[in-house]
């Protein structure tokens, strides 16, 4: 029961100030680009959609500071003034909880003190985190800023893998985690490591959509007692890292709960395996941890990072997802932790990776990056622990789900942070439609060419089923991703996303199946393979 003076509807969290007008656009004309671009989501120019739920990464709006922060972007080629702020930032974030610092504000409001500047931030000397500072940087680099996060993945695994050749060539070596990404994956198996997902047993459960506001069965756990038993039958010594990934984008973008977090920690600690996150969206996982699991309400967004990040020996991450930036990654591990002794026999691995930070992307304080996206994605990791913003953010995707799920369209339940996903299998009962039709391709197919709204399949055409041993394809879900970019869309957007959803939802027996017509066998297909749909007299 709500009193009197209250409201049943959420708080305002922002206004925008920047408007892009949607282009109008036949459907013959987005049938004609389909087909010129062989029917793949990847290839479709995005300037003729009406609403991109392709990927929630980078396409981000940045706040007003963020655009601020860009006029105090240092290109210099060594040691640019946001090198250090983004490194504080990173502290203040993930090691800080609520005593941030904040040095950042020195530089956004041009302090001229430069001993000030010198103490606070320029030659400062930080040791035992995830971010050496001044000379303990220099002697033991623990801190690595890339483009994207599949580069912080390709720098590690590429490097332990060399390391694990060099002292074993013949041995095979798993990586478990909750759920890899996909670009995880790849970069694990591209380096001769078979990667592992242990998805939580409750991840296909019903819920009821009706208590989305109230619980939460945080399905995107890893199950600890089957990585106990997998520890057991291949032996400590063929695990090299553990993984978790906050939230679990593969599991259907479900948080992880502290608890799960601390066990896992606990089974990696006891075997002297280094544990790392997959951190991409540590900030939405903090909030579904502050509002639904036990003792943690009263805590602030930065105090549940906090000791989440107190749990693990390292994390990759990548910030065009909570990060609120375009563009950015990194790779961070604990200073003289689990992961560092156990890799630094044969010379210190944070020099290696070091060594191949720089062949690949730059050196080590730009990384790739603009001094301008430093800066910004320095200011987005304040801008995105901000819980009005978090509470909106999730509020709006949640609404997505509800709205769908009364239209009897089958979504996975709850949903998760940043992405609604339908459950196809369901979705196409009672259908001629089967697994390697690929069925969630067609779907998105057919919701492009009629209603001009892009999103993705995740399941047996991404995940490549069809080349996988039967133990294999139980670890592929066959959902269609919707990822909602922060800060792009308001309730409008959303009603026509579910209006179409439903319309097409109601037709399903007429959406096509689809046939991959080129590439078939390359790598990461879904990103480059050319799609045929198969339309019959019925559709
Ligand atoms: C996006 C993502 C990655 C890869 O990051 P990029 O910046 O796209 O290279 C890795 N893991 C997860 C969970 C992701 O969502």
């Amino acid at each position: 029961m709500k009193s009197m003076f209250e409201l049943d509807v959420p708080v305002p969290s922002k206004r925008s100030l920047i408007v892009r007008n949607i282009k109008e656009v036949s459907k013959e004309q987005r049938e004609i680009a389909l087909k010129k671009t062989e029917y793949s989501m990847f290839s479709f120019p995005a300037d003729m959609l009406v609403l991109d739920f392709l990927s929630d990464s980078g396409s981000s709006s940045m706040t007003d500071l963020q655009w601020a922060s860009l006029f105090h972007g240092d290109e210099s080629y060594g040691r640019n003034k946001g090198y250090y702020v983004l490194l504080d930032a990173i502290r203040d974030t993930f090691e800080r909880g609520d005593k941030p610092k904040k040095v950042i504000n020195l530089i956004l409001s041009g302090e001229t003190n430069v001993k000030t500047l010198m103490d606070e931030l320029y030659l400062k000397a930080f040791k035992g985190g995830f971010v050496n500072g001044g000379v303990h940087q220099l002697a033991r680099p623990n801190a690595f800023i890339v483009p994207q996060g599949r580069c912080a993945e390709h720098l590690l695994f590429s490097t332990i893998a060399s390391i694990l050749k060099e002292n074993n060539p013949n041995k095979e070596y798993y990586i478990p985690n909750n759920g890899h990404f996909d670009t995880t994956e790849a970069n694990i198996t591209a380096n001769g490591i078979i990667p592992i997902n242990l998805f939580s047993v409750n991840l296909f459960e019903d819920f009821p959509s009706d208590q989305m506001d109230v619980k939460n069965p945080f399905k995107g756990n890893m199950d600890s007692e089957e990585l106990k038993a997998f520890i057991q039958n291949k032996g400590v010594e063929s695990i090299p890292l553990i993984y978790l990934t906050i939230t679990n984008n593969t599991a259907a973008g479900q948080p992880v709960s502290l608890k799960n977090i601390k066990e896992i920690s606990e089974i990696a600690r006891s075997c002297n395996i280094p544990l790392f996150f997959d951190a991409c969206r540590f900030a939405e996982n903090a909030y579904f941890i502050k509002k639904f699991e036990e003792g943690y309400n009263n805590y602030s967004i930065l105090k549940i990072v906090q000791e989440m990040f107190s749990q693990v020996d390292g994390f990759t991450i990548s910030f065009k997802k909570d990060g609120l930036a375009n563009i950015g990654g990194g790779l961070f591990f604990r200073d003289k932790g689990i992961f560092y002794k156990k890799f630094s026999t044969n010379g210190n691995i944070g020099t290696k990776l070091k060594e191949k930070q720089i062949l690949t992307f730059g050196n080590d304080s730009y990384g790739g990056l603009s001094g301008r996206d430093i800066m910004a994605l320095a200011v987005g990791l304040y801008e995105v622990v901000k819980e009005p913003y978090l509470a909106e953010r999730i509020r709006q995707v949640r609404e997505f789900a509800r709205k769908l799920a009364n239209n009897g369209v089958p979504i996975v339940l709850p949903a998760g942070g940043h992405a609604v996903y339908i459950n196809v299998e369901e979705f196409f009962k009672g259908t001629a439609m089967e697994i390697d039709d690929f069925g969630g391709v067609g779907f998105t197919i057919e919701l492009l060419k009629h209603y001009g709204i892009r999103a993705c399949e995740l399941g047996p055409f991404a995940f490549e089923w069809d080349k996988k041993t039967p133990e294999q394809r139980k670890g592929i879900l066959n959902l269609v991703r919707f990822a909602v970019p922060r800060n792009v869309y308001d309730t409008s957007h959303i009603d026509y996303a579910v209006a179409a959803i439903t319309e097409l939802h109601r037709n399903r027996d007429k959406i096509p199946k689809v046939k991959v017509s080129r590439g078939i066998n390359l790598r990461l297909r879904h990103f480059q393979s050319g799609l045929l749909p198969i339309y019959t007299n019925e559709n």
